[in-house]
């Protein structure tokens, strides 16, 4: 009897440890590591605009259009296996004054995985970055903000930091079902120093995409003003 209650408080034990780690794999405001930034103390009324995954040819010249007629400057997460595909597109981003971040090579949940596996999927995917003509350190973004140990020490010990997002309407079901309720819970959630996440390189609806011009357009309004991460890194107060 004792020895089963020894073995039901192991169980437990280590149920709460599992879902502990769990909880801090997605968390986007800690990590063991390093520097993780899901939004910057400004008093500015400073936000960056970040793009995730890609490049891809359908989408990348509609949103570089929309960012140019707005005259926006945002920050592209882009993915080494899609920028080795479409590396022209990636050329376009980097020539039209864009920000580049690092989203992986091959985009999968950097969890359980090795210290050499997290080396191989950050630096590929920097030298693709750099034969698209971004010559600065990209920051990083783990793929589905996933993140545990390999990843975060990874990129303490290389003095990277792990850039996550606190405004992210596709994630609520309700929100990502039209452009208008997308643009409407960023206006309603973006503060100062805020870091909007939208994806807007494969939906074929284009929601996400078509609400970026709304969405600019509406926090202008606001007073807002929009930078790069980097820029939104250096106004922190
Ligand atoms: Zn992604």
């Amino acid at each position: 009897m004792r020895k089963l209650t020894f073995f039901a408080v192991l169980l437990l034990l280590l149920l709460a440890i599992a879902s502990g780690l769990w909880a801090i794999g997605k968390s986007r405001t800690f990590q063991f590591f390093g520097t993780i930034v899901p939004r910057v103390d400004t008093k500015e009324k400073l936000v960056a605009l970040t793009f995730d995954d890609g490049p891809e040819p359908a989408f990348t010249d509609e949103i570089l259009g929309v960012l140019k007629e707005q005259d926006v400057k945002a920050t592209f997460f882009l993915i080494g296996g899609a920028l080795e595909r479409h590396l022209a597109e990636g050329k376009k981003i980097v020539a039209a004054g864009h920000e580049i971040g690092n989203h992986s090579y091959s985009h999968q949940r950097m969890i359980l995985v090795t210290p050499s596996f997290v080396k191989e999927e950050v630096e590929k995917t920097d030298a693709l970055i750099r034969a698209a003509g971004y010559e600065k350190t990209a920051h990083f973004r783990p793929p589905y903000g996933k993140k545990l140990f390999a990843l975060p020490f990874y990129l303490s010990q290389n003095n990277r930091q792990t850039i996550t997002w606190d405004v992210e309407p596709e994630s609520l079901s309700e929100v990502a079902k039209s452009s208008e309720a997308i643009a409407r819970h960023v206006l309603d959630n973006t503060q100062s120093g805020s870091i909007i996440l939208l994806h807007v390189m494969y939906d074929p609806q284009k929601k996400s995409l078509t609400a970026v011009k709304p969405i600019i357009e509406g926090l202008k309004q606001k007073g807002f003003r929009f930078v790069t991460v980097s820029e939104l890194l250096e106004s922190k107060q």
